[in-house]
């Protein structure tokens, strides 16, 4: 499994629809302070469902929408897929690409798909729960991350480990079932 693609549309600076494409292997991304590297970690750390703005760099949830510049009219609407590769059934779906999309609109309305199915943000995590990518997992190592990791206490630190084991998505639903 990796991650193929991923299109961008209204959203932070990425006004236009924006395609990055990835090959295997090491990809880097390079260019000058402000020209919206950071945008695209947050893109996907969005799309993988995080719903925490501080983590996102904003300080409300509508801040990811395309804000204008002295040129350009702010946009209605943030849109961000992520198509991964599924060749070897990583993801238990029976196709050979996985597209992950979310929506949202600055009337607070989101929309998430999974290859062109609406679903929950629920369904979302799910889907990744156990994988490693999902928002708890460490598919991305942000600054402080590491520190975080080394100096956080014994739970955080087993959360870590369970979601690696691939035993979170028990747990979870254990909880869930017991409050039934
Ligand atoms: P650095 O090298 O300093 O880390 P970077 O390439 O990571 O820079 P980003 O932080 O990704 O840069 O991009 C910041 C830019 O994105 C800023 O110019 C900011 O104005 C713009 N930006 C962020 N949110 C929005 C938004 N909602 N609408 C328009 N532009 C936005
Ligand atoms: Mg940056």
């Amino acid at each position: 499994m990796y991650l193929k693609r991923i299109e961008l549309r209204g959203f932070k600076s990425f006004a236009d629809k924006t395609i990055v494409e990835f090959k295997q292997g090491v990809t880097c991304i390079v260019g000058p302070n402000g020209s919206g590297k950071s945008n695209i970690t947050d893109a996907i750390r969005w799309v993988l469902g995080e719903q925490r703005v501080k983590t996102l760099r904003g300080s409300k949830m509508e801040d990811v929408i395309f804000g204008g510049t002295k040129h350009r009219k702010p946009l209605g609407m943030a849109e961000v897929k992520l198509i991964f590769d599924n060749r070897e059934s990583f993801f238990p779906l029976d196709y050979e690409e996985v597209e992950i999309v979310r929506r949202v609109f600055r009337s607070g309305d989101s929309e998430y798909s999974v290859n062109g199915m609406a679903c929950r943000l629920k369904d979302i995590r799910e889907l990744l729960m156990d994988t490693g990518i999902g928002r708890e997992g460490y598919s991305i190592i942000g600054q402080g991350k590491i520190d975080e990791i080394l100096s956080g206490g014994r739970d955080e630190r087993r959360l870590l480990f369970e979601e690696a084991a691939g035993i979170l998505k028990y747990k979870v639903r254990k909880v869930e079932a017991s409050k039934k």
